[in-house]
């Protein structure tokens, strides 16, 4: 049963549909995932297209829109009159980066940073839209589990939310620099003295036997809605036109799913002409998604895998959102990639020089996987392309600084320095 009544929330919510089977739901009557189908019929939140597409003025929107995610309300399923986060999500630049696509022979490239966020992650913009919904069924206590970014944006915005209280579970072994950022956000957090999976499965339990708002991956619907608003701001951003090609990093396939979802969306609007080809990257570490992508499976077919690579953020044994993720790639005719982690971490210095844009391993992951889809004529030199990068740099210290190599240890003396800077070719 759901929390939500029917009467509480938009109209414009036609249906909750189960990405499994078809299954159609009213809005009051699931919260989570098909009663059907299970954790693996996820639901998408499809709404009255007529009624919006002569409803809604995309070029009004542009003019008058707010500088965050909530200047697509009217795409969003929560009432516009609706309390959301303070805290400015979304809205996030988007930059052309001319010496990558020089390097990389392409026509053009646009970085979307969406580590520009409050807390750092693309995250953000999923925790934004499910407080919204909290606070919109007077639930003031949200909780999810992680070991990373979805944690931290949950928690920082909670913070910045007075009625909301913010439960994490995280397995014990998280490493400790992403419990610091919950622990300073002041959530509750929960070290699980067992798995990601145990954690999960609690964190679950714990939000039926409660009553609590689950923010969990894969379970509840507003996330994919929530991350979405990046695809509509990237197709804004670009004056409504599309680009070819958009890559993104996927560990439990959320973020594209999302993305699909935004640009499926502007596509029954009829705000944009064309799809594009969404490509997936994975760390070879942690390829789920690329295998079954590769081997033609259907989602109930895919099984878990144990997992290890330097980006913690697309680690994922067994991605909750695969039924979406697999959908989106397919849908969209584009493709998984896999990259290996000496490749990622080689990225993270090779973007943001190019670009200037400092990103985590994960994100940086997109990076390499562009490199990648290039090397296997998947991406062709005259298309355009947009990389999606999800996570700041400052996330991860340690393995930014083991992706470059040392500075110039000097004496604290003038000649010493001129010295230095000639042997680094500087005088
Ligand atoms: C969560 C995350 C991803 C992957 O997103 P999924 O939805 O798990 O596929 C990629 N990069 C960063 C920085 C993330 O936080
Ligand atoms: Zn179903």
């Amino acid at each position: 049963m759901s929390v939500f009544q029917a009467d509480a929330v938009m109209a414009e919510i036609k249906t909750l549909r189960c990405v499994i089977g078809g299954c159609a739901y009213a809005v009051d009557e699931v919260a989570y995932t098909c009663p059907r189908h299970g954790e693996l019929g996820t639901l998408d939140i499809l709404y009255d297209y007529e009624a919006l597409r002569s409803s809604l003025d995309r070029d009004a929107l542009t003019l008058g829109g707010s500088s965050d995610c909530w200047r697509y309300r009217a795409l969003l399923p929560i009432a516009s009159e609706s309390r959301v986060p303070p805290l400015s999500v979304g809205w996030t630049p988007l930059y052309e980066a001319p010496r990558i696509a020089a390097l990389l022979g392409l026509k053009r490239v646009w970085v979307k940073d969406d580590g520009a966020n409050p807390t750092g992650s693309l995250k953000d913009r999923a925790s934004a839209l499910v407080l919204a919904r909290a606070l919109e069924a007077g639930i003031n206590v949200v909780s999810t589990a992680s070991t990373g970014n979805a944690a931290a944006a949950l928690a920082g915005l909670g913070a910045s939310l007075p009625a909301i209280k913010t439960v994490i579970f995280v397995p014990a072994a998280a490493p400790a620099a992403k419990v610091a950022q919950l622990l300073v956000y002041g959530a509750q957090v929960l070290l699980v003295d067992g798995s990601y999976d145990d954690a999960f499965e609690l964190c679950l339990a714990i939000c039926e036997e409660q009553g609590w708002y689950s923010r969990n991956t894969g379970v509840n619907p507003f996330t994919t809605e929530g991350k979405k608003t990046v695809a509509l701001e990237i197709a804004e951003q670009l004056s409504w036109n599309a680009p070819d090609v958009l890559v993104a990093s996927v560990g439990d396939g959320s973020i594209i799913s999302g993305v699909h979802k935004g640009f499926s969306d502007l596509m029954r609007l009829g705000w944009i002409e064309r799809m594009p080809r969404l490509i997936g990257v994975q760390a070879e570490g942690s390829a789920v998604l690329a295998e079954a992508f590769d081997a033609g499976l259907a989602p109930e077919d895919i099984s878990r895998q144990p997992v290890a690579t330097i980006a913690d953020s697309i680690a994922s044994e067994l991605p909750r959102d695969r039924a979406k993720a697999l959908r989106a790639v397919r849908q969209s005719g584009g493709a998984f990639v896999r990259v290996s982690d000496a490749a990622i971490s080689a990225a993270i210095p090779k973007f943001a020089q190019l670009s200037g844009v400092f990103a985590e391993p994960a994100a940086a992951a997109a990076f390499a996987g562009l490199e990648r889809a290039l090397q296997l004529k998947i991406i062709q030199a005259e298309e355009s392309v947009c990389l999606l990068s999800t996570g700041n740099g400052l996330k991860d210290i340690a393995r930014a600084r083991e992706s470059v190599g040392g500075g110039i240890a000097v004496a604290a003396d003038i000649a010493a320095v001129r010295g230095a800077l000639g042997s680094a070719g500087l005088l």
